[in-house]
């Protein structure tokens, strides 16, 4: 089993993640994507898009501005219950999560409970502590010049109210038949109060979200066909190992009051059991939400029946970063002295590497130049190396996933055939240039 910190380590010496604005010293629950980051990240959210939307007739993307009209998230309840507990020591004056201080705790601890459990502030040791206070998480701006509160505006702390926004937009101008989705990635902010765990809780993050809406009577086939779908993307396009994800049941006790079935779908990351998804039957909660706040109706009225009603919604909804992180700690493995990520080929930042055996033979550089276009032409995503020797190179390569090195050598000038490694079984073939 990998561990957090390896691949942290990894991540930045090859140029995947680096702590936000570094330079600087680094700026808490930020991360940003270096060059292989962003091509791995791309990929993860390209095959999802394709997935979900381009490949099904029922999914239509939506892209919505981040700053929305401030009524969006009264009627969203964000303004509201979009808090956590926060808890401040009042010697040292450090402000924490009061749940994450005590063992089993949830979001919905009180004073009472928090000081009953006794614990002992973890910068000074000391235990005097405020009452709990709700923290709301939403980051707070102001549009305009004018710093008052009609001037307030939300950096969006999910994608979600975007949809939902333009819910009627889309139905008045492409008309679309029940059950459909409409689908949207894009940044989404949290003031965490204490970001932690890498990117796993972070204070931006990207989210893709889709809403699905259905018949109210149709709920629980389409919820189980959501689910069941979900599993083959995280399994077959995104090469999760199925043994990882664990369909969590939440239990009515712990669910929004609207839904009648949530199930997060947990994954086993490198430091334990954590959310990677959440599927969540939302019943008419946001259409209604947005009913009333907005003053328009929301029903949808059926082409072929005549009869009008407002659909239900089945919420499929994931964190990127969350992706990226199960998907770099299933293919990181540490095997014979080597550390290799196994990334799956459609995620892998390169497909191929191409390198000349020795970079100071003019012969072998001009010929594995014309490989590289070759290749480039036909696969896009190919790498270049001459640094260093070869065993550096495809330790370099190993490291960033790339599944095959192609090395170009005395024999290729002779007879046009090539050496090609192969990164999980470190074989290495003869193969003729055009078999690539
Ligand atoms: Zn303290």
């Amino acid at each position: 089993m990998s561990k957090l910190e390896d691949i942290v380590s990894l991540c930045k010496r090859r140029g995947f993640i680096f702590p936000g604005s570094d330079v600087y010293g680094g700026m808490a629950g930020t991360w940003d994507f270096g060059p292989l980051g962003v091509s791995l990240k791309r990929k993860i959210m390209d095959a999802w898009w394709h997935f979900w939307v381009d490949q099904r007739d029922d999914m239509y993307g939506v892209d919505a501005a981040i700053l929305m009209n401030p009524k969006t998230w009264v009627a969203s309840g964000h303004v509201a219950t979009f808090a956590d507990p926060l808890v401040e020591c009042k010697e040292c004056h450090g402000r924490f999560r009061a749940d994450k201080l005590v063992n089993g705790a949830t979001e919905s601890i009180s004073t009472e409970e928090f000081l009953a459990a006794k614990v002992k502030c973890p910068t000074c040791k000391k235990e005097n502590w405020s009452e709990i206070k709700k923290f709301n998480m939403m980051f707070q701006t102001h549009v305009g010049p004018v710093e008052d509160d009609s001037a307030i505006a939300y950096l969006r702390p999910e994608t979600a109210q975007g949809i939902f926004t333009n819910y009627r937009n889309v139905v008045d101008t492409i008309y679309p038949g029940l059950p459909f989705g409409l689908a949207q990635q894009g940044k989404a902010f949290r003031n965490e109060i204490s970001p932690r765990d890498f990117i796993l809780r972070d204070r931006e993050c990207s989210q893709m979200e889709i809403e699905y809406f259905v018949r109210p009577e149709d709920w629980e086939t389409e919820f189980e066909k959501m689910r069941q779908l979900q599993h083959q993307f995280l399994e077959d396009v995104m090469g999760l190992p199925a043994e990882k994800i664990h369909d969590l049941e939440v239990p009515p006790e712990d669910r929004a009051h609207y839904s009648k079935r949530t199930i997060d779908m947990m994954f086993d990351y490198p430091n334990g059991e954590e959310e990677l998804m959440g599927l969540v039957y939302r019943a008419d909660f946001d259409l209604m939400n947005v009913q009333r706040e907005s003053g328009k109706s929301m029903e949808y009225r059926d082409k072929n029946t005549g009869e009008s009603f407002v659909p239900h919604v089945i919420e499929p909804s994931i964190g990127v970063e969350r992706l990226f992180l199960a998907v770099l700690s299933s293919a990181y493995a540490e095997e014979e002295g080597r550390i290799v990520l196994k990334l799956p080929e459609n995620l892998a930042p390169y497909n191929y590497c191409v390198s000349p055996l020795l970079k100071n033979k003019p012969e072998l550089v001009k010929k594995a130049r014309e490989v590289y276009e070759l290749l480039k032409q036909k696969y896009t995503f190919v790498t270049w190396d001459d640094s260093g020797n070869i065993g550096k190179r495809y330790k370099k390569q190993d490291e960033i996933g790339t599944p095959k090195c192609v090395v170009i050598d005395f024999e290729t000038l002779e007879d046009g055939s090539v050496t090609v490694r192969d990164r999980d079984t470190t074989e290495q073939v003869r193969l003729k240039i055009e078999a690539l």
